[in-house]
C-alpha cells in the first residue's frame, strides 16, 4: 500500500507561504514510493493547484450538499472544480468547534466520495476517554457513524488522539498499532474484508520529524495527516522522507 503523508494547514497560510510547496513538490517526486498532500485554507486551493499540479491538494471539509443557502459552505462538487482531489472530513476541530456529528461527518464523506474525491474521515478519542479505558469503544462508534457503507477505495481514515494534536505528546506506537489493528477489523465489519484491506489508515497528532519515522513503521500504520509540522517545507520533507 502507497503511504499517504497529508498536510492540514488549518487556519494558516497565504499566498506567500504557498512558496512552501515547491521544495515539498521536490520531495514528493524524489520519493515516488510515497503519496503527499497538502489540504490549505479553501481560498488557496486554485493557487496551490496552479503551482504545483503533481501535488495532491485538498480541501479541510466540504459541506453535505451539493448547493442551496449555507452561507459560508463549499460543496465537495466545488471543491473538486478548483482542482482539490482530496477532501478531509470529521477532524476533531470541527466535530467540537461545529458540533459535527457522526451522521453529518457521514454524510459529508459521501459527498466528497460522490464528487470523486479522497475521502479522510477522522477519528480518535478524547482525554476522558482514554483515561477510562474507552479509547476503542468510542473509535469504534465513530467509525460506524461515520463511514459511508458504500466506500470505496476512496476512503481514508486518520487516526487522530484529541488529546495528541497540537500538544506536542503522542500515544506510544504499541497503543497507535493496536487502535489501528482496531479499525482495520471495523473495517471489515462494515465493507468486508477486501475493500477494509485497500484503506489506508493515518495516523495524526503531533507527528514531526523526530517521530515520524517510528510511528509510520507501525503495523496497519499507512500514513500521517500532519498539522504544524506540514507549514514549512523544513518540517514536513524529513516526514515524507520518513515514509519512504
Ligand atoms: P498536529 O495536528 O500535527 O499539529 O498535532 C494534526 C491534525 O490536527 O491533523
Amino acid at each position: 500500500m502507497t503511504p499517504l503523508i497529508a498536510g492540514n494547514w488549518k487556519m494558516n497560510g497565504s499566498r506567500a507561504a504557498l512558496a512552501e510547496l515547491d521544495a515539498i513538490a521536490a520531495a514528493a517526486a524524489a520519493t515516488p514510493g510515497v503519496e503527499v498532500a497538502i489540504c490549505p485554507p479553501f481560498t488557496l486551493i486554485e493557487r496551490a493547484v496552479a503551482r504545483q499540479p503533481g501535488l495532491l491538494i485538498g480541501g479541510q471539509d466540504c459541506h453535505a450538499e451539493p448547493h442551496g443557502a449555507f452561507t459560508g459552505a463549499v460543496s465537495a462538487a466545488m471543491l473538486a472544480e478548483a482542482g482539490a482531489r482530496l477532501a478531509i472530513v470529521g477532524h476533531s476541530e470541527r466535530r467540537r468547534d461545529q458540533h459535527e456529528t457522526d451522521a453529518m461527518v457521514c454524510a459529508k464523506a459521501e459527498a466528497a466520495m460522490g464528487a470523486g474525491l479522497m475521502t479522510i474521515i477522522c477519528v480518535g478519542e478524547t482525554e476522558a476517554a482514554r483515561a477510562d479505558g474507552g479509547t476503542e469503544a468510542m473509535v469504534a462508534r465513530q467509525l460506524r457513524g461515520s463511514v459511508p457503507h458504500s466506500a470505496g477505495d476512496h476512503l481514508v481514515i486518520a487516526y487522530e488522539p484529541i488529546w495528541a494534536i497540537g500538544s506536542g505528546q503522542t500515544p506510544t506506537v504499541e497503543e497507535v498499532a493496536g487502535v489501528h489493528a482496531l479499525i482495520r477489523r471495523s473495517l471489515a465489519g462494515l465493507l468486508g474484508e477486501t475493500r477494509a484491506a485497500m484503506v489506508r489508515i493515518l495516523y495524526g497528532g503531533s507527528v514531526n520529524a523526530h517521530n515520524a519515522a517510528a510511528l509510520l513503521a507501525a503495523p496497519h500504520v499507512d500514513g500521517a495527516l500532519v498539522g504544524s509540522a506540514s507549514l514549512t517545507a523544513a518540517d514536513f520533507v524529513p516526514i515524507i522522507e520518513a515514509a519512504a
